[in-house]
């Protein structure tokens, strides 16, 4: 290849060309870090669509890659009363415990924290017409759910997870 700065102006055109066409590629790369503030950053477990509809259900998929959010009552995981940890069901990060979990009575798992600082993140989402608070697992970005500040004490916090998000290890 031919350093494009040697090449006279006049003769350049082409190459000119195929160079704002590359700059132009580049931009959807740039705009799209903006729309979806879990997913523009960067996890340690990343993998491309193709191996997380392989690697999980329908459903998990529609949550954790697609930020839906299951059927209230759906989940068995808003019973559990066993001591154990709960992992996520996309990468096996540990993301909460039995020791913060509480029924908040909205038919979703819930939690007053995470199982320590740094094993979730958040960002603001506005799907429904309003800011809320968006909770994801800090290794693979996946969506688990949303934290509300009618939590119980000593955080005030309650993160409203989908069941379908999270497998339960009892200790
Ligand atoms: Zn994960």
């Amino acid at each position: 290849m031919t350093d494009q700065n040697t090449i006279p102006s006049q003769t350049a055109d082409r190459r000119q060309i195929l160079t704002a066409l590359a700059a132009g590629a580049a931009m959807p790369v740039l705009a799209s870090c903006g729309a979806s503030p879990a997913q523009a950053k960067d996890f340690p477990i990343e993998l491309t669509e193709a191996q997380w509809r392989k690697k999980l259900t329908k459903d998990q998929f529609w949550i954790l890659r697609e930020a839906g959010t299951e059927r209230r009552f759906s989940s068995p995981l808003n019973d559990e009363k066993r001591k154990g940890t709960y992992h996520c069901a996309g990468c096996d990060n540990a993301i909460y415990s039995s020791r913060t979990k509480y029924d908040s009575k909205t038919g979703w798992p819930a939690f007053w924290a995470a199982i320590e600082k740094g094993a979730v993140g958040t960002s603001v989402d506005f799907k429904i017409g309003y800011p809320r608070t968006e909770v994801h697992c800090a290794d693979c970005g996946g969506h688990l759910g949303h934290i509300f500040s009618d939590g119980p004490e000593p955080t005030g916090q309650r993160h409203c997870i989908n069941g379908l998000a999270m497998e339960f290890k009892p200790a």
